[in-house]
């Protein structure tokens, strides 16, 4: 009777350890997804759009920063950074472009109305996706 209870109760021991170890494992798991999302390892890419159309866009890379015109009616210059975009000038008279500065996150967007040009950050996971919509 003792001999027998005794297992049972290591049995039980046992399969709570398995479940703990899971749910560390799981948790491990969630936090280094977590991780991976909060320190951007999705790349950025900037979707630009003229009468809601897409015109241009760019994956945002590991490179010096550089300009871009994406509007020649307006002159609009985009300034490109890996960790974000800005429109650095624009001749619109509003100027709420220039003034909205850096967007850095997917869901952002900076729109110019009397261009009617928006750019909008987009998450991508395969930096090879690079030059898709563009020509
Ligand atoms: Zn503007």
């Amino acid at each position: 009777m003792a001999l027998s209870d005794n297992i049972k109760s290591r049995k039980r021991l046992a399969a709570s350890d398995v479940v703990l170890a899971f749910v560390l494992v799981s948790v491990s798991v969630l936090m280094t997804a977590l991780q991976f999302k909060n320190t951007g390892n999705t790349a950025l890419k900037a979707v630009v759009k003229k009468n809601g159309v897409t015109v241009q866009s760019v994956v945002l890379q590991d490179r010096e920063p550089y300009e871009m015109c994406i509007d020649e009616e307006y002159n609009i210059i985009l300034y490109i950074e890996k960790n974000g975009v800005t429109i650095a000038r624009s001749d619109c008279a509003d100027k709420i472009c220039v003034n909205t500065g850096k967007i850095t996150k997917p869901g952002q967007t900076i729109v110019c109305l009397p261009a009617r040009v928006s750019v909008e950050l987009q998450g991508v996971t395969a930096v090879n996706e690079l030059d898709g919509v563009t020509r």
